[in-house]
């Protein structure tokens, strides 16, 4: 089954509200084989919002409206709707009874303001909303199907599974859209697209999308309206091939965090860890602590920006930073080495590049980052070059540190 969302109200159009309802619904739907096909986003205006609603119901025929359900002047989804259906609005005593209500349980007695709210369109089933005043409303007829729901997300989040989920399944057959995702990272995109090779083909009927991220680019498989058995085998099966043509850059799957998966390494070795961090300033240890449980093995790690505090927090060599320059492979290897040192930590990782948009040169040009690694019986810097802005070049940085140490754990024992 296919539907439009219509999304009512001028703030976000304005920008002020992003329409979280839309990918909400969109994400809610796929999983029970629903198919959002297109979505408008209109005014608080009758005429705006009467036109986008019809011209969806004659693509579609079946149609989601979120907003302007409210008791204030702005809320005219219903009035446009129901104009397009021919229906009257006509006062209903149970949605009034239950407005009054929950009125009481703040003290309050609804206002004459409020009464619009308990009117229905002739026809349409109401789908009582206890998370707040306005009901949702479903209304079939000539035109084809439109299901009102409010604009406040908690609201609309709470209808849409209660009441307008179960009977849109009960309308479609038995199939599902389902989606995994591979995560990649270290690897372009077209890079990774050469890699990957006649995959479309090997996973048709699914479609693969390349989403690429800061440093990452996720895989996504979906299946179209298949029966949900068959749609989860060959899920397995394209997740299996993908994972295997994009070698070691494929690190997890679904919501897999890298900081995670680094942790999870050192957890099984018995390892501590800490960061020695200049151009990223803390990104390290912010995704590491990010991770809940991360204290077991995270000691802590240290911002060394300036040259001296390379010397004073981590023992950096002047000498050292003198001949090379903060931007080294010395330098970062000495950095990671005193990050184990000062904390005693078991492994450390640092990070020390240029991240612009100045400061470049013509052998250090911005986006050239070394990452150095400590580890029982070992340390190593390698040298990587980003592009982008500052920020995309730091979280590229730590990404990147993240991927390469995990690498580098996986090989030591557990
Ligand atoms: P309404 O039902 O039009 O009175 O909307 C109530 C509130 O819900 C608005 O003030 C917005 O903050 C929020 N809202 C409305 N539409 C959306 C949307 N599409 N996504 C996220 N929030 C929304
Ligand atoms: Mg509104």
């Amino acid at each position: 089954m296919d539907v439009e969302l219509v999304t009512v109200g001028t703030e976000l159009l304005l920008g002020f509200t992003v329409d979280t309802n839309s990918a909400e619904i969109g994400r809610v739907l796929a999983a029970a084989g629903v198919r959002v096909v297109r979505r408008t986003a209109v005014s608080d205006d009758v005429a705006a919002i009467r036109d986008a609603v019809s011209a969806a119901l004659k693509r579609t025929g079946a149609v989601i409206t979120t907003g302007g359900l409210g008791p204030t002047a702005d809320d005219i989804t219903k009035s446009a709707v129901a104009a397009l259906f021919g229906a009257r609005l006509v006062f209903d005593p149970v949605v009034w009874a239950s407005l009054e209500e929950r009125f009481a349980r703040f003290g309050r007695v609804p206002t004459a303001n409020n009464r619009g709210q308990a009117e229905v369109p002739e026809g349409a089933a109401v789908l009582p909303n206890r998370w707040g005043t306005a009901p949702g409303l479903w209304l079939e007829g000539e035109p084809g199907l439109v299901v009102m729901l409010p604009g406040v997300p908690i609201e609309m989040r709470n209808l849409l599974a209660s009441a307008v989920l179960p009977r849109l399944v009960a309308r479609g057959g038995a199939s599902v859209i389902r989606s995994v995702t591979v995560r990649t990272t270290g690897i372009a995109e077209s890079t990774l697209a050469e890699r990957l090779g006649d995959v479309d083909e090997r996973i048709a009927p699914l479609s693969l999308a390349y989403l690429p991220g800061l440093g990452s680019v996720d895989l996504r498989v979906t299946a179209w309206n298949l029966p949900a058995e068959e749609a989860d085998r060959r899920l397995a099966e394209a997740a299996t091939l993908l994972a295997e043509r994009a070698g070691e850059h494929a690190y997890g799957r679904g919501d897999d965090d890298l900081a995670a998966l680094v942790l999870d390494e050192l957890r099984c070795r018995g390892l501590t860890i800490s960061v020695a961090e200049s151009c990223t300033g803390g990104l390290l240890g912010g995704r590491l602590t990010a991770v809940p449980g991360s204290s077991s093995q995270f000691l802590g790690g240290f911002v060394a920006y300036a040259d001296q505090t390379k010397q004073r927090l981590l023992g950096v060599p002047a000498d050292l930073l003198a001949a090379h320059g903060a931007v080294s492979e010395p330098v970062a290897r000495e950095m990671a080495l005193g990050a184990t040192r000062a904390l005693g930590a078991d492994v450390a990782v640092s990070v020390t590049g240029i991240a612009g948009p100045d400061g470049g040169t013509a052998d250090k040009p911005v986006g050239t980052v070394w990452l150095g690694f400590a580890w029982p019986g070992g340390s190593e810097a390698i040298l990587r070059k980003f592009v982008g802005t500052r920020d995309e070049v730091r979280g590229r940085a730590a990404q990147q540190a993240l991927f390469e140490l995990w690498k580098r754990l996986r090989l030591l024992p557990e």
